[in-house]
């Protein structure tokens, strides 16, 4: 996937190339570009990013689960309320207590906005 990527130098220059982090060009003004081991590091991260966002909450590990609801920006406490379970029953799916019943994985991909694959089966 080759997204258009926008950054801000720290001169202030605004800047976009087409590709990965790791590809990033050096600043068009004052030439500056951070370590490649940080602009690796950016694409890792966005690659962990998009393969959460593509996990089903049915077979996702607690910890999947908890970044899920982090990455959608929601307290434990605000995801309960509108899953519509106690925020213990949702800390018990996170913490891989309990697996997620079907009915609630698929009101996490909406609340979540999850890009999970259509199952076939
Ligand atoms: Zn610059």
């Amino acid at each position: 996937m080759n997204a258009m990527i926008d950054v801000q130098c720290a001169c202030g220059k605004r800047f976009g190339w087409q590709g990965n982090f790791a590809d990033r060009p050096p600043c068009p003004r004052c030439g500056a570009r951070p370590p490649q081991a940080e602009l690796d590091a950016s694409d890792r991260r966005c690659e962990e990013d998009e393969q959460r966002r593509r996990t089903d909450p049915l077979c996702a590990a607690g910890d999947v689960l908890r970044q899920q609801r982090v990455d959608a920006g929601l307290s434990l406490r605000q995801a309960a309320t509108k899953l519509e379970v106690g925020p213990a029953v949702l800390s018990s799916w996170e913490q891989g207590r309990a697996r997620v019943p079907e009915s609630y994985a698929r009101k996490m991909v909406e609340l979540y906005g999850l890009h999970v694959p259509e199952r076939t089966t």
